[in-house]
């Protein structure tokens, strides 16, 4: 007999939401994920007997649909750290005040430590004119910093780390738009505060998520790669080493380079080959358990640890410091001993009469995220192939390659499934 459920292929944010969400609206759904670990890109591991992730995650308080749905399916009490905004790069200093919105960033950006009153105010004018910008050309954002007269100081100390953090993208080749509607979520209100998960981020969301589908009859299948999926006259039939089921409905969920061979049997589906990708590198050092950063999350304009994360402070690892290093840059010419040491010595410089670590662990993720630059064409959700759609955080939307992306791509796939 016929399955004529909805196959999700990929088990990361982006498809664990499509699934929960089918599964909530009484649509009976499978999950194939290839991997043994729910989670993909943002997924927990195990080191030397200590809990880590395939790379640092923060997410923000702009991230609505992540955090509604890690309420409602993630099984721990108090899953993840909430700070009101605080950015502590080099000497510069911005805290949000207990304001109401615009008053908190814009009174913390008047006190702010390491700028001028005149940068200040150009900070504070951009941030105004981000706040009502309109839909104009998508240029690069170093091109907009320009134009907006952003002196090298602020350009290094603020727009370029933002940048970096949030679209893991070079501000000479990044998109001035996505740019600018994340400004607008991240500096705004409650939106700014800083969220770092006390769990693992499997546990964070996709674990709970398989059960929560479970729960509802969904079936969750892990170390189970689809090798190929084609259409039939009515529906799809999916293919895998074991067998070879079929479905009405297809929500494609895998990173974008992953897509073209699923997808190469569905020639009216535009591919993503046109898509360039971002590393992004976390360097986790295991010290004493005494040892602790001056600050819990402290940004660096020069070196290669740009964010130093304390994760003593964050989840109650003592003694355990995330380095993380986005984007191109020297990291990729290094070997990961290189790059350990180089963040140790960093490391060292801020936290005086510093150990040698006991150990040292670089996660290099070589296609993190796509390179988030201007006029990019990102697919819809909806295809041209009826009843196969695309989730995933490179889908049409208006933030960067986020976990927000990736879990609003996924209920906007269940969304327009249900509703058909
Ligand atoms: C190191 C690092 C740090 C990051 N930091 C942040 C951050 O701080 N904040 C933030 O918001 N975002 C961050 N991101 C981005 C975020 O992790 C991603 O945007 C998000 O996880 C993407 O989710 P996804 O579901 O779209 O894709 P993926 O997570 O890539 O999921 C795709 C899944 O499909 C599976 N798959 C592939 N092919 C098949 C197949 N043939 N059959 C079955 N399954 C298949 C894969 O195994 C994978 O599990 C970071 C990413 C990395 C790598």
């Amino acid at each position: 007999m016929e399955d004529m459920g909805t196959a999700v292929v990929g088990g990361g944010y982006a498809g664990l939401a499509a699934a929960v969400s089918l599964a909530e609206n009484g649509v009976p759904v499978t999950l194939f994920e290839s991997s043994r670990t729910l989670g993909g890109r943002a997924r927990g591991l195990i080191c030397n007997g200590e809990r880590l992730d395939n790379g640092q995650h923060i997410l923000l308080g702009c991230y609505a649909e992540t955090l509604a749905l890690i309420e409602k399916t993630c099984g721990a009490a108090e899953p993840f750290s909430r700070i009101r905004l605080d950015l502590s790069i080099d000497a510069f200093r911005l805290k949000s005040l207990p304001l109401p919105p615009p008053l908190d960033l814009l009174a913390g950006m008047l006190l702010s430590q390491g700028l001028s009153f005149q940068e200040k105010a150009s900070a504070i004018r951009f941030i105004s004119r981000t706040r009502r910008a309109r839909q104009d050309a998508d240029i690069a954002v170093a091109e907009l910093l320009r134009q907006n007269r952003q002196s090298e100081k602020l350009v290094r100390l603020l727009w370029k780390p933002l940048c970096i953090s949030a679209l893991n993208t070079p501000i000479e080749a990044a998109s001035s738009l996505t740019f600018q509607a994340v400004l607008k979520d991240g500096l705004d209100g409650a939106g700014s505060d800083i969220i770092i998960p006390k769990v693992d981020l499997s546990t964070l969301f996709p674990l709970g998520a398989a059960n929560h589908v479970r729960d509802r009859g969904g079936e969750i299948l892990t170390s189970t790669p689809v090798r190929a999926i084609r259409k039939k006259t009515r529906g799809f039939e999916i293919i895998t080493d074991a067998s070879s089921r079929s479905f009405s409905h297809v929500v494609a969920a895998v990173a974008p380079q992953h897509l073209s061979r699923l997808i190469a049997e569905l020639p009216e589906i535009k591919g993503t080959g046109h898509f360039a990708y971002q590393p992004i590198y976390t360097t986790y050092s295991r010290y004493p358990d005494a040892i602790s950063l001056p600050r819990p999350m402290m940004g660096f304009s020069r070196g290669l640890s740009q964010w130093l994360f304390d994760r003593g402070t964050w989840c109650g690892q003592k003694g355990l410091i995330a380095a993380v290093t986005s984007s191109e840059g020297e990291h990729l010419t290094l070997s990961h001993d290189a790059i350990a040491k180089k963040v140790h010595e960093e490391i060292g410089r801020i936290v005086p009469g510093l150990p040698l670590p006991l150990w040292q662990k670089v996660i290099a993720e070589k296609r993190a995220t796509f390179s988030c630059t201007p006029n990019l064409e990102r697919p819809a959700q909806k295809t041209a192939v009826p009843g196969f759609h695309l989730a995933g955080d490179y889908t049409v939307g208006k933030y960067p390659a986020t976990l927000e992306a990736a879990v609003r791509s996924g209920l906007s796939c269940a969304r327009l499934i249900v509703s058909s």
